[in-house]
């Protein structure tokens, strides 16, 4: 009963009767996956919970400060149960930190002087900071300041050029970023385990070499963060998975207490660190935000699972492909033309809950080379752990996604792009 009315409401939104065979026979392939993963979410969810508990969060922390925001406790105690989930030492978690770039360049430029060195072991690190590193030449990068910056691509296949890290470690070599997730790169995302052989490997070269890692889209996808594994620092941004879809704006810093009081102190002011930065009455929402993150992550990587398989099954490239594992909830799929690319993203937007009437078009973004289009429907703005997509509009017509506050939304989410794929007959079922 359920079924046939669940059938006829999914008929009744527009989805062809062939799509929800395909999708059943799909999900039902996926059970054990999809077990797997409500595991690893049930692990981070008593994770979490511990440390709310362990750190008595009550309804006080919840209460707004202003000005200065000296004695936030909602906020110290925000930090203290971050710190413990992560088992660092300690953490930086502040609506100040604007967004996961600003953390990221909060992290390396308290924690780097000039005449240092910064090295990126994996690679071109995330569009956004070569202009904080100084890679593209930009007002204020940190090469204006004397820090210079090396990098060691990853191998062809993926791996840590060892030999190369080994040679391009020097006296000035301060610190190293490891970047978790692929990003919009064609790279293998790392797994924990690969990020502390990396750590491991580097600090036995030099044994004071910060390790940061970019966590960006990786948390609570495993059972284990990078600082579990050695990282003296991990970064993000909490409108993506540790905000759970509730944080409105805010960053991350975890790590060893002297290099998160080197971030403070460049995010506030010398003398001050941690010590002030009002919270205005966001704590609530960063506090259940990050209770509800482990099962909102899930659901985004059903999501993720869910379309490579159907795409996979289709004849498209997709990357991670349907059976990897997965240590990110990004998920790509080469739709190799523009029309289906911007039938993928109408799809997208047309099952959101927030502007799904509106029509995403290729645009001509500021600082690419050729137009993107974006598909995003989200309460928060920007927000990527809410269901988006993107793609620049270039071969071989690769589309990035991500995201999903429930299964069942990035689910439909998914069968709308398929559906759109199909009305412009680009794919045959
Ligand atoms: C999103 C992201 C960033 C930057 O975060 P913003 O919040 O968009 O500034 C950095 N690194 C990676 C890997 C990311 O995915």
């Amino acid at each position: 009963m359920i079924k046939k009315e669940l059938d006829s409401f999914y008929i009744n939104l527009g989805i062809d009767q062939r799509l929800i065979s395909l999708s059943k026979n799909i999900e039902s392939d996926l059970s054990d996956r999809f077990g797997q993963i409500d595991q690893i979410a049930e692990y981070n969810q008593l994770k979490v919970l511990h440390a709310m508990q362990k750190n008595k969060v009550s309804d006080v922390h919840f209460a707004a400060t202003t000005g200065y925001g000296y004695n936030d406790i909602g906020r110290d105690t925000l930090e203290q149960v971050y710190a413990d989930i992560f088992h660092a030492e300690d953490a930086l978690v502040r609506p100040q930190l604007i967004s996961g770039t600003h953390a990221l360049t909060v992290a390396l430029a308290g924690n780097l002087r000039p005449g240092d060195e910064l090295l990126s072991p994996v690679g071109k690190p995330y569009d956004t900071l070569e202009g904080v590193i100084g890679i593209q030449e930009t007002k204020g990068s940190l090469s204006e300041y004397g820090i210079s910056y090396r990098q060691v691509d990853l191998k062809a296949d993926g791996s840590f050029d060892y030999d190369k890290i080994k040679e391009a470690i020097n006296p000035k070599t301060k610190l190293a970023t490891i970047q978790r997730s692929k990003g919009y790169a064609n790279r293998p995302t790392l797994s924990v385990e690969q990020i502390g052989e990396l750590i491991a490997f580097m600090k036995k070269i030099k044994p004071d070499l910060i390790c940061m890692v970019d966590n960006c889209y990786g948390e609570f996808v495993e059972l284990i963060e990078p600082s579990d594994v050695g990282a003296d620092l991990t970064v993000g941004s909490l409108i993506k998975n540790p905000g759970g879809g509730l944080a409105p704006i805010g960053g991350y810093i975890v790590g060893k207490s002297e290099y998160v009081e080197n971030a403070a102190i460049r995010l506030t002011a010398p003398g001050l660190g941690k010590e002030v930065g009002a919270t205005l009455g966001l704590n609530q929402a960063l506090y259940q935000g990050l209770f509800l993150s482990p099962s909102v992550v899930s659901g985004a990587l059903k999501g993720a699972v869910y379309a490579a398989n159907l795409y996979e099954h289709l004849g498209f490239g997709v990357l991670p492909n349907g059976s990897e594992d997965r240590y990110d909830i990004i998920q790509a799929v080469t739709l190799n033309s523009p029309e289906a690319v911007i039938a993928f993203c109408e799809g997208i937007q047309a099952a959101a809950p927030v502007d799904s009437f509106v029509t995403p078009v290729p645009w001509p973004m500021p600082g690419y080379t050729c137009d993107v289009i974006m598909a995003a429907g989200a309460f928060v703005q920007g927000s990527s752990i809410e269901l988006s997509a993107d793609a620049p509009i270039k071969p071989p017509y690769t589309v990035f996604f991500q995201g999903g506050l429930t299964w069942h939304h990035a689910k439909y989410g998914i069968l709308m792009s398929l559906q759109k794929l199909l009305d412009k007959k680009l794919i045959q079922v």
